[in-house]
């Protein structure tokens, strides 16, 4: 059972940027308006991240570490369609405190004192302590009983790369809030709140900025550069459904080229941002471990619309 326990955590929480994707969507569903997130040592020695929204109260702040413990989700719920928050399984903090330390303090602005909770394996202990309103969560020393685990880890320098970007994304898509990433005690990202070419600006550099046009089609918003600001890869492409920054199906990448018509180069790619919105009973996050691939009931439609508000945007912005 030990092992199996161990296994099960090992797929939620497989590396330090599936650790920080789970506490930054936290901080997201509880409505935080500012997101700090802190990595030592490549995420293995320590992952923090800090918010200020809603905490969670000193009555179940004890549970957030068990298994399937989720307040996202109604006892009733017979599915996960339809769900708004970016968590719904129960199983982020539980994996945290199987594979490392676990340490969350949180306060809810209208309770008086803050609590707080270590969790390692099964252990479980909660204390009073004082903090501002909002939660913490630390991940300490991650997979250190865990060789195998830590052994086919990628290097440092290579999780860092990946936590920035992970964290650029996050920026692009979330712009109205604060963000800050500290890397070894070295700020590497900050952001302050602003628009969606604010947040270009923030993670590429107001070059980049001022070459892109906002788009606000149907369901579609966000900005798309100037033709000529392009790249051979499409890593520079951002699709968010929902507010989930997810990994676009192909199909919508390609939408998004098709909007530029001849505009674009063959085999060049734009940068875009494009927050895409569906009714919450046409998509499914639920397709895999790490929630980074929707499944969409319309994907021609919403294909369509994207391609659509694309084209809007360059034809009323003629070179
Ligand atoms: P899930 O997000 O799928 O519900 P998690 O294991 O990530 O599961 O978190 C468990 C529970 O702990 C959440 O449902 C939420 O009630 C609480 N929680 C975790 N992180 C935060 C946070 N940053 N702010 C407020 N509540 C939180
Ligand atoms: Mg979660």
């Amino acid at each position: 059972a030990h092992v199996a326990r161990l296994i099960a955590a090992g797929e939620v929480v497989s590396r330090p940027l599936d650790v920080v994707r789970e506490l930054v969507d936290n901080a997201l569903d509880a409505g935080a308006t500012r997101v700090d997130v802190e990595v030592d040592g490549g995420g293995l020695r320590l992952v923090r991240v800090r918010d200020n929204g809603a905490g969670i109260p000193a009555g179940s702040v004890g549970l957030a570490p068990l298994r399937h413990a989720t307040s996202k989700l109604s006892p009733q719920a017979s599915s996960v369609d339809g769900v708004t928050t970016l968590g719904f399984r129960g199983e982020a903090l539980w994996a945290a405190a199987q594979a490392g330390e676990l340490h969350v303090v949180s306060r809810p602005a209208a309770q008086v004192g803050a609590c707080e909770v270590l969790a390692q394996g099964e252990g479980v202990q909660v204390a009073r302590a004082s903090a501002p309103a909002g939660t913490t969560v630390t991940v300490r020393n991650l997979f250190a009983r865990l060789p195998g685990r830590l052994r086919t880890q990628a290097p440092a320098a290579s999780e860092v790369r990946e936590v920035t970007a992970l964290l650029g994304r996050y920026v692009l898509h979330h712009p109205g809030l604060h963000w800050r990433l500290t890397v070894d005690g070295e700020v590497r990202l900050t952001h302050a709140p602003s628009d969606h070419r604010g947040a270009v600006a923030s993670v590429y550099g107001p070059l980049s900025a001022n070459r892109v046009l906002a788009v606000s089609g149907e369901g579609v918003r966000g900005v798309v550069s100037r033709p000529e600001l392009t790249r051979a890869r499409r890593d520079r492409m951002h699709i968010s459904v929902n507010g989930r920054p997810v990994l676009a199906p192909p199909e919508l990448e390609r939408a998004v080229i098709e909007g530029y018509g001849e505009l674009l180069p063959a085999g060049v790619a734009p940068l875009c941002v494009l927050d895409v919105t569906v009714a919450p009973e046409d998509h499914n996050p639920n397709v895999h471990p790490a929630k980074q691939v929707v499944a969409l009931a319309d994907l021609p439609g919403v294909a369509a619309r994207v391609r659509a508000a694309v084209a809007a945007t360059l034809s009323a912005h003629p070179l």
